[in-house]
């Protein structure tokens, strides 16, 4: 038994809950497309309304290639070092059970940051350490005070960049710097869902460099599919692997890998970058305006889609958009945030509604 075991966690087998490597995975039933299913247990039939090409009736394809294939040129990856996932969120959930063991691991994580990490981690039982972003250092990561933070426990380390809620994008040569250090002993995982607007390549280069970090990606944001649901965990193969072994058989429905395909057109990709372009010029227009108005203390620096501001009284702000009509994100939750929140950059016409709906007297 102890050889295969070492052999399914390669370099990350003094890192991986024992657990998985000794677990025999699911084994689901053969993908062999050219041969007529009588194997699986499905309806023959097509169920009233289905839209697919595939037919709902069938089990999706449980990695489907051609959709690997397409994100990884999106990603510039290869194949194998991809895992699609149910948006980034499943990819944090898939980290966490592979290696966090209840009661005696942990994460480190550096807030106000996405609160997903710590979710998941705590779901499984592990323990949070944190290391602040500071505002006097404009949420800046600062690479010595997390390493004086990191203990032997913290098996993941979280880094989001462009960082949600603050919108700053952290200094790649600080995250380097966290990847040498903790190289071996720690899986640095960089969550990438707004780098599109933070005009920044992906750190998926560095990949073949530091085995130990991974990248989360996702199709939510820059390419408008939230509601489909996919995102992409980056990372070495046998990292891969082992998360493969976690993920559920069938995990991407058929719907789902269908819409994304077809977003991935070229023709798609083209108008989504557009869009994004668009975007950027909303969020400079939208920033100026909002740091005009009297009841704004600051808006911060963005590197993402959205916009942090400090209010002079957030809550009163807060009102003013309900009533006309729009839910902006309260961060008063954040110790370090008790009076900013959130903005996503809408449509043209919403963002002006919005500023007219704050002027109001
Ligand atoms: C929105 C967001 C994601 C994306 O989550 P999905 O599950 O892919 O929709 C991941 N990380 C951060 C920091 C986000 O803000």
């Amino acid at each position: 038994m102890s050889a295969p075991a070492s052999r399914a966690g390669g370099v990350f087998e003094s890192l991986v809950r024992a657990e998985i490597l000794a677990l025999t995975p699911y084994s689901h039933a053969a993908w062999q497309p050219h041969l007529v299913r009588l194997h699986a247990n499905e309806a023959p039939w097509r169920p009233a309304g289905d839209v697919t090409e595939a037919g709902l009736n069938r089990y999706p394809e449980p990695q489907p290639q051609a959709l690997v294939r397409e994100l990884a040129a999106l990603f510039e990856v290869e194949p194998a070092q991809l895992l699609v996932t149910r948006g980034s969120d499943e990819a944090i959930d898939l980290l966490s059970r592979v290696f966090l063991r209840a009661g005696q691991d942990a994460i480190l994580q550096t807030p106000p940051t996405f609160g997903m990490y710590s979710v998941a981690a705590h779901i499984q039982g592990a323990e949070v350490i944190e290391a602040p972003l500071r505002r006097e250092q404009d949420w800046q990561l600062d690479a010595a005070r997390l390493l004086a933070a990191w203990r032997p426990a913290a098996k993941l380390v979280y880094l989001c960049s462009p960082n949600n809620p603050t919108g700053n994008r952290l200094d790649e040569s600080a995250i380097l710097a966290v990847c040498e250090t903790l190289a071996g002993r720690a899986i640095v995982v960089v969550d990438e869902a707004y780098v599109e607007w933070s005009g920044v390549p992906s750190l998926a280069r560095f990949l073949p460099r530091f085995s130990h970090l991974a990248i989360l990606r996702t199709l939510s944001k820059a390419h408008a599919l939230a509601g489909a649901r996919c995102g992409t965990l980056l990372a070495h193969p046998e990292l891969i692997a082992l998360a493969r072994r976690v993920i559920p058989p069938y995990a991407i429905a058929q719907g789902t890998v269908e819409s994304v395909l077809r977003a991935l057109q070229p023709a798609a990709l083209a108008e989504s970058r557009r869009q994004v372009a668009q975007l950027l010029q909303q969020r400079r227009w939208l920033a100026q305006e909002l740091a005009a108005l009297p009841q704004v203390e600051k808006v911060w620096p963005s590197d993402a889609n959205f916009l942090m501001i400090d209010g002079r009284d957030a809550a009163a702000m807060l009102g003013r958009a309900a009533a006309g009509g729009f839910i902006l994100r309260d961060l008063s939750g954040y110790p370090t945030l008790l009076n900013s929140l959130r903005v996503s950059v809408g449509s043209p016409e919403h963002n002006r509604q919005l500023l007219r709906s704050l002027r109001a007297p």
